[in-house]
C-alpha cells in the first residue's frame, strides 16, 4: 500500500502518520518528491485495518494498493529512475554509461595496478576484481581474500576508481564493506536470502547479479529481500543465463534491459564477459546492451588474459578494452547516452 500525502505537507506531519503506520506494526519506506511525499508501506498489509486507521488522519490524500509482488522495487512504488550515486562523478543510472572494468580475480599487487590505471586510462569508472571467488571446483584458485581487498583499495585510491567486488557470505559483509564502494552479490548467490539481507542492512550499494536460473520475477524478488531491510541502492546485473546453447558459456539476455525497466526503477548493467564466455563476443554483446538502453557495463580485463588465474578466455587485454570504449561512445551517443 502507498501512502500519497498531500502536496507540501510538512515533514512533522508525515513522521505523526508514520508513527501511526509503525503502531500498527507496518514497516514504512517514505520516499520525498519535490512538492510530495509517499510513504510505502509493504508486508502482510491489511488494507481495511489501514484505511480504518488512517482515514482519520489530515492531509493524507490517498491510498494506493500495490499489485507487483516486488513492492519497492515496482513502478509503483516508484517510477523515476533511480540514480545512485557512488562518489563526485559516478552516477549509476543517470545519462552516463557506466563502465566497470578490471580482471575476475586480483591476482598480484601488479596485475591490478596495471589493470586500474589502463581502465581508468581508457574511461572506465569502476574497478572490479574477485577477492573472495566462487568456483566450481573447490580445487580452483579460490581469491587472495582480504589481500585482495588491500590491493584493491590501494589500486582505487591511486587512481580514483570506486570499487566493486563480491561477498560470498553474510560472515564477511563486514569485512568487505570496510573496502568496498560497491557489493557484488554473484548469480549463485542471488537467491542466498541471509545474504541479501546482511547487505540490505548496510549502507553500501549492492549490485545484484542474476542467477543463471532465476526469472525476472525471482530477480526482482531477490532485490527487494535488500530494499526492504532499507538499502534502496540496488543495481541489477544481467550476466547471462542457462539455456540448451553451449557454443557460449551463458546465453545473455537482452531483452531483460528493456522489460525490466518497464518492471522496475532501478538501473541495469550488463555482464557480457560472463554473458558469453568468450571474448570475441565481448564487444558486439557490449554494443548491443547500449543500444538496448543498459546503464553500465562490466567488463573483465586482465593484463595478460592467456595466464590469468580465472576466466581468461572471456577477458580483454588492455588493448582491446581500450578499442572497446572507443567504439562504444558513438553507440552511446547514437542511444542519448555518454561514456566518458
Ligand atoms: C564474476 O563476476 O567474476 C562472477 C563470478 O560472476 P557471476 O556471479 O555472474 O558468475
Ligand atoms: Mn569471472
Amino acid at each position: 500500500m502507498i501512502v500519497v500525502m498531500e502536496t507540501g505537507t510538512p515533514k512533522k506531519k508525515t513522521q505523526k502518520v508514520m508513527d501511526r503506520i509503525e503502531d500498527m506494526g507496518y514497516k514504512t519506506h517514505p520516499i520525498e518528491g519535490v512538492n510530495k511525499t509517499i510513504i510505502g508501506i509493504v508486508g502482510d498489509v491489511d488494507r481495511e485495518e489501514l484505511i480504518d486507521s488512517l482515514g482519520a488522519l489530515p492531509s493524507i490524500e490517498k491510498l494506493i494498493p500495490i499489485q507487483e509482488p516486488y513492492k519497492l522495487a515496482g513502478k509503483t512504488f516508484k517510477n523515476t529512475p533511480t540514480e545512485i550515486n557512488i562518489g563526485e562523478d559516478v552516477t549509476i543510472g543517470g545519462k552516463e554509461i557506466i563502465m566497470m572494468a578490471g580482471p575476475c580475480s586480483v591476482e598480484s599487487e601488479a596485475q591490478i595496478m596495471d589493470t586500474a590505471r589502463a581502465i581508468k586510462k581508457a574511461g572506465a569508472k569502476v574497478l572490479r576484481g574477485g577477492a573472495f571467488k566462487p568456483r566450481t571446483s573447490p580445487y580452483s584458485f579460490q581469491g587472495l581474500q582480504e589481500k585482495g581487498l588491500k590491493l584493491l583499495k590501494k589500486a582505487a585510491q591511486e587512481t580514483g576508481l570506486k570499487i566493486v567486488t563480491e561477498v560470498m557470505t553474510p560472515k564477511h559483509v563486514d569485512l568487505v564493506g570496510k573496502y568496498t564502494d560497491i557489493f557484488q552479490i554473484g548469480a549463485r548467490n542471488m537467491q542466498n536470502f541471509y545474504l541479501l539481507k546482511e547487505v540490505g542492512n548496510s549502507n553500501k550499494p549492492v549490485m545484484l547479479k542474476r542467477g543463471m536460473k532465476a526469472t525476472y520475477r525471482e530477480f526482482l524478488m531477490a532485490a527487494e529481500y535488500i530494499m526492504s531491510e532499507g538499502n534502496y541502492n540496488v543495481i541489477l546485473c544481467e550476466r547471462g543465463i542457462r539455456t540448451f546453447e553451449d557454443h557460449t558459456r551463458n546465453t545473455l539476455d537482452l531483452i531483460s534491459i528493456p522489460t525490466l525497466k518497464k518492471l522496475t526503477h532501478l538501473p541495469i548493467i550488463i555482464d557480457p564477459s560472463h554473458g558469453t564466455g568468450l571474448r570475441e563476443l565481448v564487444a558486439p554483446a557490449a554494443r548491443g546492451a547500449v543500444s538496448m538502453g543498459t546503464d553500465g557495463l562490466l567488463v573483465e580485463v586482465h593484463p595478460e588474459p592467456a595466464k590469468a588465474l580465472s576466466d581468461g578466455q572471456q577477458s580483454l587485454d588492455f588493448e582491446e578494452f581500450d578499442q572497446l570504449m572507443d567504439n562504444l561512445k558513438d553507440f552511446a551517443v547514437a542511444s542519448g547516452r555518454k561514456i566518458k
